[in-house]
């Protein structure tokens, strides 16, 4: 491996000849060691790139025992081999990653606020503030601040130093590893910041397009701070843009009345559903008022619209208006219905024996409790047969 890896000399390199220097297998998972690579290992808070090795994909890149391993997703080449990058991906990371060395050093040289942690995400990235709270206007003047330094197109270079070196320069660092021997390497955006980064960034703050934080989130011992950069952001800006049309097509008002579109279509549909619950209601009472003229000592009905509720009230109010008989109550389609077994308080029936054997004719399961013995009803088709069974108890 060259000493210092392309990625770091040159990370606008896309493509690279290079050599397989070993090939290996790491529990299933092939992987090759180059002799040089412009594929950046997962570290420091910036993900591992993507691309492909004599044209097989590398899946991920990562640091083990000190060397850059890339593990494949089908057999390794072998010899001189031209690697290529996955540039949207990266280009991507090293704005979000530049842009977090910006936002990290304007938030501590205007607020005082120091960052602990750094997450480049998937969607969104965050940093984390060792401020308890953030205000509204605190949160737009650190964005504005943001803005002007990107607008100022400050160039973003990376060197190595000695350490004694370091220690002379007024770095940014949250100090180096126990027992690190060796160079450090260290990021500057001219003017703004010097901070020690073994990352990939972009060569001016203007590459990092721009920069919008998205809000905050409280966290033991400080504030997350979301934010977007980049070709991300105008990615995002479009996403929403898009759903905004949906949501206005949908609720038919103007982009501002949104919110209040929608509390009003809520207000509606819960108006609805206290509607709704009333006429059943009421249907369970005409319903079981029906029944109740009904002859035989087994009274039965079948509602294919309804489910086990309905049942339950209408077996409530045959309660109140027929002591005597007991009822068969179905609802629901064939394969998903459900039974009520109901028996009038001075009805002579042992419910829960005659509730299990119609819950086993009608293909289901079920329990009872008081007057009241219901289930699920796979085979509803049976019904004829259930009834039968209990007219020979009642
Ligand atoms: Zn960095």
């Amino acid at each position: 491996m060259a000493s210092i890896p392309a990625y770091e000399r040159d990370p606008s390199l896309r493509s690279l000849l290079t050599e397989v220097v070993q090939a290996g297998d790491d529990r299933g998972r092939p992987f090759v060691v180059l002799a040089d690579t412009i594929l950046y290992p997962d570290g420091g808070g910036q993900p591992a790139d993507r691309g492909q090795i004599a044209g097989v994909t590398v899946e991920d890149v990562r640091t083990v025992d000190g060397t850059i391993r890339h593990y494949l997703t089908g057999p390794p080449p072998a010899g001189r081999v031209t690697v290529e990058l996955d540039w949207a991906r990266r280009l991507d990371h090293m704005q979000q990653h530049t842009g977090q060395h910006l936002l990290t050093a304007v938030a501590e040289q205007r607020m005082g606020w120091r960052t602990t942690a750094f997450h480049l995400g998937e969607q969104v990235s965050d940093i984390e503030l060792d401020t308890p709270k953030i205000a509204p206007e605190q949160l737009m003047g650190l964005e504005e601040a943001v803005a002007t330094e990107i607008r100022a197109c400050r160039p973003v270079t990376a060197r190595r130093v000695s350490q004694q070196e370091l220690a002379t320069l007024p770095v940014r660092t949250r100090g180096l590893p126990e027992g690190f021997t060796g160079d450090i390497r260290l990021v500057e955006i001219a003017g703004v910041d010097l901070n020690t980064c073994g990352g990939t960034h972009v060569g001016s703050t203007a590459e990092i397009e721009a920069l919008k934080l998205l809000g905050t989130e409280a966290m033991r011992g400080g504030t997350r701070l979301f934010y977007v950069a980049g070709a991300r952001l105008r990615h995002l800006l479009g996403v929403h843009h898009e759903r905004s049309a949906k949501l206005r097509q949908l609720v038919g008002t103007s982009d501002d009345e949104l919110p209040a579109g929608f509390s009003s279509k809520l207000d509606q549909l819960k108006e609805a559903h206290r509607t709704v619950k009333a006429l059943e209601e009421e249907l369970a009472v005409e319903c079981a008022r029906a029944l109740a003229l009904g002859q035989g000592p087994v009274l039965h009905a079948h509602w294919p619209a309804r489910d086990l509720t309905f049942l339950q009230r209408v077996a409530k109010e045959l309660a109140r208006l027929d002591p005597e008989r007991i009822a068969l109550l179905t609802a629901g389609a064939e394969g998903q219905g459900a039974f009520v077994l109901w028996a009038g308080e001075r009805a002579t029936i042992d419910l829960a024996a005659s509730g299990r054997e119609v819950a086993e004719i009608l293909g289901g399961r079920g329990g009872g409790s008081g007057r009241i013995f219901q289930g699920k009803a796979t085979g509803l088709s049976r019904r004829t047969e259930a009834l039968a069974r209990l007219r020979t108890h009642a």
